[in-house]
């Protein structure tokens, strides 16, 4: 059996972390170390590797609701309308953690609160 992602962990309560927003696909938390004033982790709860991994129903179901909640957080979030939105898919190309996420980078304007 395979290790579980810190991800996983967070996902299943075993690790805490700043909780931003949860559906039934997905979880979103406040990145450990921010690298812009919003730096939120938008992570399906199913623990797909990367997107290397994800199958078509992944690519109809997880996708488009990680993309729907980006749209939520740009629209709730104060200051955050403005955002970018990366992610890491496998190792060389910098993924650290092996379990599917994508960054959501905000906050750009001086004056927003972390
Ligand atoms: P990546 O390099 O795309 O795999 O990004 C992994 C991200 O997870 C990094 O930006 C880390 O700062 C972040 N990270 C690692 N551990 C935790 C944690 N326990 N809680 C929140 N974010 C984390």
């Amino acid at each position: 059996m395979t290790e579980k992602t810190i991800f996983e962990k967070i996902i299943n309560g075993e690790i805490s972390a700043s909780i931003i927003a949860e559906t039934d696909l997905l979880i979103v938390i406040k990145d450990i170390y921010p690298k812009a004033p919003i730096h939120l982790l938008i992570i399906p709860k199913k623990p797909v590797r990367d997107v290397q991994s994800l199958t078509r129903q992944d690519i109809h179901e997880i996708v488009p609701a990680m993309f729907s909640m980006a749209q939520y957080l740009g629209e709730t979030l104060p200051g955050a309308a403005h955002f970018k939105l990366h992610i890491n898919a496998g190792r060389d190309a910098g993924q650290e953690v092996p379990h599917l996420h994508m960054h959501f980078l905000a906050g750009f304007n001086a004056g927003v609160a972390k």
